[in-house]
């Protein structure tokens, strides 16, 4: 699915014969199953664009539109499965089983942004994996942002070249986005600075509703056009000031789970490398006396399960820094070195 749709990463989605073999496709195309345009417009209101993130919601939430009674939110569904129905016969969004082995070869397909570090595209297997989420945690100047921004370039780039041919979009919960450092990197790869910054949609997140309501504009945008990398530094940011204390905890989380899950479905729909970045806190409890203060991300569960793929960055010696792969569905648990300089991430140079 995402796979196809990953490999066309670059062409405009109003190429109505390319939107019709691949999507996603515009929700607009329930409107054949019978769904009035009035109902349709409601749920593009709340975020929902295309027939994939109507089919990938559950009932539940379909129903809290405002406006939709439960009639006709049966029938969108049905309308929805129908979809479905005619994609699935063309084999290129399977929602029921498919066979390892066609698994296999789309996986094979499965376009990864670079990195800038040859060292660390290699503990990646290629490099970041679109289609899903991966989180980037550490300390302060471990360099998640500096990685954040070399991605914003990379995934611009052609396919051969380690690029996924797409825009990105950056969600900034911190306000340590930087378009000089986007040109700095933009030179280093031959592309034109102009351009990237350009292809560079972004957004400063306020607090914590204002950042999930922007995920609801980044699903129009991803209608409209490619992209292939959103970018949420730091996702945990906001939540950390606009929930505070015990008491607040579950509904935190909550909170946090609710946008995370918004994300994954991105990263479903769209097909787009969803990174996220976390910070730490220190660990407090036993082990500390033996193995010295640890780090942890913040987060809990929540995060744990939301991410793919999970990479700690820390500082090593000097611009030096080290990325180590936590968490992962199929990569081995490496280190690798790599250096923040001024063209963005880059392999180190000793
Ligand atoms: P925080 O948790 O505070 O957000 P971070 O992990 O996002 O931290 P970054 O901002 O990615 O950290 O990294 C900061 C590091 O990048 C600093 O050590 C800084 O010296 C280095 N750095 C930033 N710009 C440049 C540049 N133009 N050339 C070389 N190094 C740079
Ligand atoms: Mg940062």
């Amino acid at each position: 699915m995402e796979q196809v749709r990953n490999q066309k990463m670059g062409q405009e989605h109003d190429q109505v014969d390319d939107m019709q073999q691949h999507g996603p496709f515009p929700v607009e195309n329930l409107q054949a199953s019978g769904i009035a345009s009035l109902d349709i417009k409601k749920l593009k209101d709340a975020g929902l664009c295309t027939v994939e993130s109507v089919a990938y919601s559950p009932r539940k939430e379909l129903l809290q539109i405002k406006g939709i009674s439960e009639a006709k939110v049966d029938k969108i569904i049905e309308a929805g499965m129908f979809s479905q129905f005619v994609v699935v016969s063309s084999k290129l969004i399977p929602l029921g089983f498919t066979s390892a082995s066609q698994l296999h070869a789309q996986r094979l397909e499965i376009i990864q942004l670079t990195s800038g570090s040859r060292e660390l595209d290699k503990v990646l297997e290629g490099g970041i994996e679109t289609g899903s989420i991966t989180e980037i945690y550490g300390e302060f100047r471990s360099g998640k942002t500096q990685l954040c921004h070399t991605l914003c370039v990379t995934c611009q780039l052609p396919l051969d070249q380690g690029g996924g041919e797409g825009k990105a979009m950056y969600i900034d919960a911190e306000g340590t986005f930087r378009p000089q450092r986007l040109l700095q990197i933009a030179d280093r790869f031959g592309l034109n600075g102009a351009d990237v910054l350009e292809n560079v949609a972004y957004a400063r997140a306020y607090n914590t509703d204002h950042q999930s309501r922007l995920l609801l504009e980044a699903a129009s945008m991803m209608v409209e056009t490619r992209f292939a990398l959103m970018i949420v530094d730091s996702a945990t940011a906001l939540y950390r000031t606009d929930f505070s204390g015990r008491g607040e905890l579950s509904a935190r989380q909550m909170h946090l789970a609710k946008f995370l899950r918004s994300l994954q479905k991105l990263a479903d729909e769209f097909g787009v490398a969803v990174v996220i970045t976390n910070q730490v806190v220190a660990q407090v409890d036993g082990s500390a006396i033996f193995a010295g203060p640890q780090i942890k991300p913040i987060g809990g569960n929540i995060m744990a399960h939301a991410s793919a793929t999970r990479l700690a960055l820390r500082k090593g010696r000097g611009e030096e820094r080290i990325c180590k792969v936590i968490s992962s569905p199929c990569l081995a648990e490496a280190e690798a070195r790599f250096q923040i300089s001024a063209e963005g991430v880059t392999d180190v140079k000793d």
